[in-house]
């Protein structure tokens, strides 16, 4: 079958590779000059299967109002006067509630299971090269608070299966060095030995470089907000 991809984002280009291994022929076409000078360029570069807990959640509609207006908030909400939005928002606050939440993230450990395993397969089968590593993704806390609401989410991840240990601030620093001058500051944090990262601006061969202005930077180690 003749199939024609639309979108040259990390979505369709492996939709692509996969439809062409089922025997089709795909074309993919895409507004950029080349294959994923958007949001798949330059993104975090987590492969983070061990924090999958969904952006509605049951604190997430108080942290919506606090961040009201902020322009720099994690999630922005513009009021407009559009039904599409309106019924965005109803659909997310529907599942805020604890059993839509707790549904949701057993769903989405289970994609993110598959998907990395997916990506290793295709990185041993054609050799992709992104500069990634496979050393685990550490988190530390600086907020008493926020390092003690983060272990019922770390539970939870364990009892789904993944790998995601709290551990002490010392364990942190043993993990990474180069946060022994902050230690101090240090209350805890948590450490994922199965998770992956990347250089977010490295192209595979025969891609486009990056682009003027990159969407973000990224990093294996990050402060975790809750
Ligand atoms: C700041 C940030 C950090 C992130 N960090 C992470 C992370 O750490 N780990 C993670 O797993 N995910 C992360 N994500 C999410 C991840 O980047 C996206 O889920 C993923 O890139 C989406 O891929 P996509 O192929 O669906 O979309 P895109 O990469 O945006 O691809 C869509 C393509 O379609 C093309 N296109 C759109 N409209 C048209 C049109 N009309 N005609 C022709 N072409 C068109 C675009 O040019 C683009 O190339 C992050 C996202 C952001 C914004």
């Amino acid at each position: 079958m003749k199939v024609i991809v639309l979108g040259s984002g990390i979505i369709g280009t492996a939709s692509a590779w996969f439809l062409n291994k089922s025997g089709h022929d795909v074309t993919v076409i895409d507004r950029q000059p080349g294959a994923a000078q958007e949001t798949s360029f330059a993104n975090g570069c987590q492969i983070s299967v061990s924090h999958a807990e969904p952006w509605a959640n049951p604190a997430a509609p108080m942290k919506v109002l606090k961040w009201l207006g902020k322009e720099d908030a994690p999630l922005l909400y513009r009021f407009r006067p559009e039904w599409l939005q309106w019924r965005w928002a109803i659909n997310f606050l529907r599942e805020c509630t604890p059993s839509r939440t707790a549904y949701n993230i057993r769903q989405i450990v289970a994609i993110c299971e598959y998907s990395r395993q997916t990506l290793q397969a295709l990185r041993a089968e054609t050799g992709l090269d992104y500069d990634h590593l496979t050393r685990g993704i550490l988190h530390f806390y600086t907020d008493k608070k926020e390092f003690e609401e983060s272990l019922p989410a770390a539970k939870l991840m364990c009892d789904l299966g993944c790998q995601r240990d709290s551990i002490s601030a010392d364990e942190v620093v043993r993990i990474e060095p180069a946060l022994a001058s902050i230690r101090d500051k240090i209350v805890g944090g948590d450490f994922t030995a199965s998770d992956e990262s990347a250089t977010s601006t490295s192209s595979p061969p025969g891609w486009p470089k990056k682009p003027k202005k990159p969407a973000s930077s990224s990093s294996s180690i990050r402060r975790s907000r809750a």
